[in-house]
């Protein structure tokens, strides 16, 4: 039986969370000084982790990507992920990392079961770059992505947040990565979320603009299937492109009708959509199976129809939206 929420769609995939903490301070991720960081005690250990996994995949869940924070500074997450793939109805796991630890991990998690990785590179001028990440080293980055690569975490998979006036300049050099390497390249809408003054009124740029700075440059994007299987992305090819163009806007063109994701928090809530503020933690339930399963059903069943990010408040909701960053949530 899949696993339906309350608007009849159909839900098979679990972001988790493993950590809050990262390496990096991203500008429209998180404050200058990082976030408050969520203690030892209260952060989900692995081994529940597995139990909601457990309990998830025995309900219809087969993907799991696993993020942050970045995930990689966790301690033993190469374990986490071997343990993942051990378990039945489970047959997709990737990541979500700013690859700056992948050099040294590449080859493990690839051993340990990890199908493929999504890096975020949302420059590639060096100190572009580390203002971006207010402390991140270019080089470290890309050598994580060859790294990936080489090791065939494929589809390599490149999120690059769009912002007006920071990086908007660099999208040729993006589609000629995109065309030169086996690298799918996705631009992402930037969104308005967390409690920091996260620059989005600033600097937000629907993704139409990726199709006209390709047109004027001579490069149609042809319309492509996904690789890599099914998700927001509307994926394109360029002329003599080795890999492909990818556009994930959720806010000019949201995808809520199409959305199959539970989510995970590092603190152990689980939360049917990104933006709104429900959540239910998974503590209480977690050493009763039956019980964990009945709670994924529940907040499945009180799903939103659809989130109102961008809306500024004039969509008319009775509800705030989420003060999480999505370092706390899980990109
Ligand atoms: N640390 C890892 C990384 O950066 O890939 C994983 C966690 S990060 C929160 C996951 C994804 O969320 C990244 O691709 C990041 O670019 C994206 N993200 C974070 N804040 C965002 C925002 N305000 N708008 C759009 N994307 C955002
Ligand atoms: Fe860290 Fe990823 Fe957030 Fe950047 S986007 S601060 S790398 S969690």
């Amino acid at each position: 039986m899949p696993l339906i929420d309350g608007q009849g769609r159909k839900h098979d995939y679990l972001r988790i969370s493993v950590t809050d903490r990262c390496n990096l301070r991203c500008i429209y991720c998180m404050g200058e000084e990082g976030i408050e960081q969520i203690t030892h005690e209260n952060i989900l250990s692995y081994e529940e982790i597995l139990k909601v996994v457990r309990a998830g995949a025995e309900l219809g869940i087969s993907k799991i990507r696993v993020t942050g924070g970045e995930p990689l500074v966790r301690k033993g997450v190469v374990d986490l992920i071997g343990s993942i793939t051990a378990i039945p109805g489970i047959n997709d796991l990737a990541m979500t990392t700013n690859g700056i630890l992948l050099d040294k991990y590449a080859a493990k998690l690839k051993q340990a079961g990890l199908k493929r990785v999504n890096i975020s590179l949302d420059s590639m001028q060096p100190e572009k770059f580390n203002k971006i990440t207010r402390c991140g080293k270019l080089e470290q980055a890309l050598s994580g992505i060859n790294t990936a690569i080489e090791f065939n975490l494929h589809p390599v998979k490149l999120n690059v947040v769009l912002m007006k006036g920071i990086n908007d300049d660099e999208i040729l050099d993006f589609l000629e990565l995109a065309r030169s390497k086996p690298l799918h390249v996705r631009f992402i809408e930037y969104m308005p979320i967390g409690d920091h003054d996260c620059g989005y009124r600033d600097h937000y740029l629907p993704l139409t603009y990726i199709e006209e700075i390709a047109a004027k440059a001579g490069l149609p994007l042809t319309p492509v299937p996904l690789p890599g299987g099914a998700g927001p992305a509307e994926s394109y090819t360029i002329p003599g492109g080795q890999g492909t163009i990818g556009l994930i806007h959720p806010i000019s063109k949201h995808f809520c009708d199409t959305c199959n994701r539970l989510r995970l928090t590092a603190e152990g809530n689980l939360k049917a959509c990104l933006y709104w503020q429900d959540e239910k933690s998974v503590k209480p339930f977690i050493d009763d199976h039956k019980a964990l399963k009945k709670l994924i059903q529940e907040v499945l069943n009180n799903k939103p129809v659809e989130h109102q990010m961008g809306c500024d408040g004039k969509c008319g909701s009775l509800k705030p939206g989420s003060m999480r960053s999505m370092s706390k949530t899980g990109g």
